[in-house]
């Protein structure tokens, strides 16, 4: 069995012993066998996909759909058809905003979202909203993150059209209850948009067991290579919508007035694919595999509940979100009392420690928890628990280096 020590050793930017990378919600490394599968790509099967009659674009082609296969295997598609590849979750969702919600949400209607998304899941909805006279509906989360049975059912009525939810909130860790929401939402006639940003890359999703009717993710943080991202939208639905973008590659047939469009994924697939990056999505996938989700909950639960004991020693931190470290998918968001969360991150970057401060592209969230700005430091399973104890330790004289006392 292979240790995560010995995973660890695929990172090259880890290896290099220069820094404490806890930035890992933001964007995950690449283990080098990411890499050289998107550098076999170029090197041996290179041609433009989808197009070409001749054998090198047909390997191009072979190989990209089959990262599809992969991805649809994955999160549990129930075809290789529903899964369109986009440049990351943003675009996964815009595309769903703009060809299903335009389309399907009038005035009057309810759009239903939360207040923790990331503006990835608010914005493209705020859009559709506005141009459709329909009504922006936010649920609120109890302190610790969770929405409840009674915040979702009092807020999905039978004006839903559409209800979009982030699995994993990305400040504060928590994991929503996408089935028990999707259920409901379907009962009232409402589809299920799930941004699976921060979730896809930690544990195992089912999209048909989660009843999502779309769900998206980013290559990027899931070891795969920035620039890929995938959108499943559920075939009945794929089939009905108008392409987000047109141009090459997504038609049948052109004439001066009108086209024909493809069939799914294709239709939503405009311009010259990104194969490259799709087999290293399909390579970063094995790789996820091969290290198993319980032996990254695992490791990811280890080292926050080390992290969170750490900063519970210090009193002038405060941490958003669950007490308990199993519930925070390996994000801790937290404030340091008379310390700016930018000056934090800058005295950490002197020790090559990295993290995250500012809104976290949720700022609804952070006037909702009363927080201006805010430090988040997140783990992935190739982290350890000497880099918890480095990261601690520096975080410490934090403010002794601002003029405090420490
Ligand atoms: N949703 C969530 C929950 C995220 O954390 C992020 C990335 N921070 C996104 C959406 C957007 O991802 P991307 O920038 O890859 O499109």
């Amino acid at each position: 069995m292979t240790s995560l020590g010995d995973f660890r050793k695929d990172f090259d930017i880890l290896n290099s012993g220069d820094y404490v990378y806890f930035d890992n919600a933001a964007t995950s490394q690449r283990p080098r066998q990411v890499l050289d599968a998107v550098s076999d790509f170029y090197k041996t099967s290179n041609a433009n996909p989808l197009r070409g009659l001749y054998d090198l674009s047909m390997m191009a082609t072979e190989q990209y759909e089959n990262a599809r296969a992969v991805v649809a295997d994955f999160i549990g598609a129930s075809r290789p058809e529903e899964i369109i590849f986009t440049r990351n979750t943003t675009e996964s969702l815009n595309l769903v905003a703009y060809s299903y919600g335009l389309e399907n949400v009038h005035e009057g209607d309810d759009i239903v979202i939360t207040v923790m998304e990331h503006h990835s899941n608010m914005l493209p909805w705020q859009m559709v909203a506005k141009k459709c006279k329909a009504n922006l509906v936010y649920m609120e989360p109890t302190e610790d993150g969770t929405i409840t049975k009674e915040e979702y059912e009092s807020k999905i009525t039978d004006r839903a059209k559409i209800v979009a939810v982030g699995h994993v909130s990305n400040v504060m860790g928590v994991t929503n209850p996408i089935k028990e929401i999707a259920a409901f939402a379907h009962s009232k006639g409402a589809i299920m948009v799930v941004d699976g940003a921060q979730s896809a890359p930690h544990m195992h999703v089912d999209v048909r067991d989660l009843g999502a009717d779309f769900f998206a993710l980013s290559g990027h943080k899931m070891l795969a290579p920035m620039g890929i991202g995938a959108l499943y939208g559920r075939y009945e639905l794929l089939e009905k919508m108008q392409p987000f973008l047109t141009g090459g590659e997504m038609i049948e047939y052109v004439t001066r007035e009108d086209a024909t469009y493809a069939e799914i994924p294709h239709k939503f697939e405009a311009g010259t694919v990104n194969a490259g990056d799709a087999v290293g999505l399909a390579q970063a996938i094995k790789y996820l595999k091969n290290v198993g989700f319980d032996t990254i909950k695992e490791q990811e639960e280890k080292l926050t509940t080390l992290l969170m004991e750490g900063l519970k020693k210090m009193p002038y931190i405060k941490v958003f979100g669950s007490e308990d470290p199993a519930k925070h998918c390996g994000i801790v968001t937290f404030t340091m009392e008379g310390v700016h969360p930018h000056d934090m991150a800058s005295v950490l970057n002197d020790d090559h420690v990295c993290i995250r401060a500012g809104h976290h592209c949720a700022q609804p969230l952070m006037q909702f928890i009363g927080a201006g700005s805010t430090a988040r430091a997140s783990v992935y399973f190739y982290n350890t628990e000497e880099e918890v104890e480095i990261f601690l330790d520096k975080l410490s004289k934090v403010r002794e280096v601002m003029g405090y006392g420490a």
